[in-house]
């Protein structure tokens, strides 16, 4: 990743899995900015930039396109091109992330549309802009979109319409040579993750039943994108690579797994 400059959006702290992304892209040579949500967010934020040698620490609020706008017109100002970028961000209410989907109110669903779904699409119109041929964005996914899980509830619809735009993005970008593709990332437990209804059961659920008996890192999480983020991933695009310990391909609970 040596030459490579990347915009990591989405860290809240030393659990979030764009940490986990930022440091397998450091490690590896990359030069990195990064966009945080809200003042509150930048104390947290700024430090862990700086462990990674980075300076470009810059306000976004995915909810409004004036500061969307005002981010890339920022990074244009400390960059000429980018290589790639990393959106790690969703948000639902979380009273609504418990109980049944059907009960979903439609303010709540157009807002975890809005922040889930469509500021990826707003993110990639404008890093398209700053990308040459060999460029790569990446967004975070999770199974719920496949299958309902328990309490994703709107969150899974928000997934399958994100997984669904990275293929309508893929081929509207690929033609310039840019790649877009997600992770399917296992329960992790970051501050979104808290905000899910029995989140601890989901994850023992992972980890008794899925093939590599355990649940995924943030650290597992930043190999894999560091291959969809890098040359290593070159004939990639459209794809929603899972990163679950294997558990998406487990038909029925394991003989072997303790009840919980
Ligand atoms: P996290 O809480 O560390 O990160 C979520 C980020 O979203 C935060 O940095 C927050 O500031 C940002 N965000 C929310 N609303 C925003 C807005 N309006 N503008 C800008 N930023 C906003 O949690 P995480 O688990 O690292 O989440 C990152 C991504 O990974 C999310 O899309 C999440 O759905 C996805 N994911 C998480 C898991 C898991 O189990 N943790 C599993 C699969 C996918």
């Amino acid at each position: 990743m040596k030459g490579k400059r990347g915009l990591i959006m989405g860290l809240a702290n030393d659990k979030s899995i764009a940490w986990g992304i930022a440091r397998a892209c450091a490690e590896a040579g990359a030069e990195l900015a990064f966009s945080y949500q809200g003042d509150a967010l930048k104390k947290r934020v700024e430090p862990l930039a700086k462990q990674l040698g980075s300076d470009i620490v810059l306000p976004c609020d995915v909810s409004d396109m004036d500061s969307v706008d005002a981010l890339f017109d920022s990074l244009k100002e400390h960059w000429d091109g980018l290589d790639f970028v990393v959106h790690a961000i969703g948000f639902s209410d979380k009273g609504e992330l418990r109980g049944r989907y059907v009960d979903t109110t439609r303010d709540n669903f157009t807002m975890t549309m809005d922040i889930s779904v469509y500021s990826f699409t707003a993110v990639v119109q404008r890093a398209e802009k700053m990308m040459k041929p060999g460029g790569s964005c990446l967004t975070m996914t999770y199974y719920g979109a496949e299958r309902v899980m328990p309490h994703y509830n709107v969150m899974g619809v928000a997934k399958a319409a994100l997984e669904a735009s990275v293929r309508y993005l893929a081929e509207d970008l690929g033609k310039d040579g840019i790649r877009v593709n997600a992770i399917s990332a296992g329960p992790i437990k970051t501050l979104a993750a808290s905000g899910i209804g029995d989140f601890r059961y989901i994850m023992k659920w992972n980890e008794y039943n899925s093939p590599l008996r355990r649940n995924v890192t943030i650290e597992d999480v930043g190999k894999s994108a560091l291959y969809l983020l890098s040359d290593l991933g070159s004939g990639v695009t459209g794809e929603t690579h899972h990163v679950d310990a294997g558990y998406h391909v487990v038909g029925m609970k394991a003989v072997d797994a303790p009840d919980i």
